[in-house]
């Protein structure tokens, strides 16, 4: 499963007074058990990018191949893309509708046309792996629910599908902190045994940089780098900062250290941070 963007253009109401370039130009590629962030502003383009991957918006020019088949083409069956590429938008709680959790699980396998028997696996399986257990919230309204637990309902419904690749559009947006640690352990674990490739979108860079091997910035509907969290918050923080994106908080300590005299040279975590530091005190002493 690999998915190739080429020379994606995407405008809005082309032809129109009032369109507007979302997407200029953008090419990347991603392979099979990739974990990808896609990170920028507000207006950037990340979600207008994400709806093209599985075929809710198509490009104004430019392809999307996935696995060889190019999606934009005609004769491509969407059906057979959105069972691989699972997508779970933006306060995808909105999107719950049916009155019992179960139900609204079952949405998505009932309409792949499975059995009775394998719709009510798939559901017992998302819902253990998304950590709803089953028999105790099956029977309850998704609306009696914490919001980071609708959420969790709101992705089982996706990977009830059994999709190969999972797109999260800020996956944790408007959760507290204790939500969204929950949504992205769920999310590393979903890469790590099921074997998912991951893209997700957010703007806090602290999140990206613990969780993404590869990083895509967007900016102005560009994609203005594409490389390991490491290589970009490195080597790219001031522009990172011009374009409107704050820098992890280690990096910030990092600077501030380095106005100093002291540098503690590449480092991505907390952790990498304090052992530096350690490192260079017990040199001094
Ligand atoms: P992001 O998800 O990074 O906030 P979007 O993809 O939502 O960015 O938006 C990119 C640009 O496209 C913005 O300038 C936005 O105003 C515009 N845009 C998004 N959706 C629409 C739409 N349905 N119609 C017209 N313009 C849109
Ligand atoms: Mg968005």
């Amino acid at each position: 499963m690999s998915i190739v963007i080429k020379n994606l253009t995407h405008i809005y109401n082309e032809e129109m007074p009032f369109s507007s370039k979302a997407l200029d130009d953008i090419n990347f590629e991603i392979k099979k058990g990739d974990f990808v962030g896609i990170i920028g502003h507000t207006g950037s383009g990340k979600s207008t990018l994400i709806q093209h991957l599985n075929g809710i918006l198509n490009p104004t020019s430019g392809s999307i191949i996935i696995n060889d088949f190019d999606i934009t083409k005609k004769e491509v069956n969407l059906v057979d893309i959105r069972k691989r590429v699972g997508v779970v938008f933006q306060y995808p709680e909105y999107q719950l509708f049916e009155e019992t959790i179960e139900k609204d699980i079952s949405f998505g396998p009932i309409n792949l046309n499975l059995s009775e028997e394998e719709v009510h696996l798939r559901v017992k399986e998302s819902m253990n792996a998304v950590g709803l257990d089953y028999e105790k919230f099956k029977d309850k309204s998704p609306f009696d629910l914490s919001g980071g637990q609708k959420r969790r309902v709101a992705i089982a419904g996706v990977i009830s599908m059994n999709p190969e690749v999972l797109i999260l559009d800020e996956p944790t947006a408007g959760l507290d902190p204790g939500g969204r640690n929950e949504i992205f352990e769920l999310i590393k674990t979903l890469h790590k045994e099921k074997n998912m490739t991951i893209i997700l979108s957010s703007h806090s860079m602290d999140d990206m940089a613990k969780l993404v091997n590869t990083l895509i910035v967007m900016n102005k509907g560009r994609v203005e780098f594409i490389g390991t969290p490491r290589e970009i918050f490195n080597n790219h923080g001031k522009r990172l900062e011009e374009i409107g994106l704050d820098i992890p908080q280690v990096l910030e300590l990092k600077h501030k250290l380095k106005e100093r005299g002291i540098d503690i040279g590449d480092v991505l975590t907390i952790k990498e941070a304090k052992d530096k530091i350690l490192e260079i005190m017990k040199g001094n002493r």
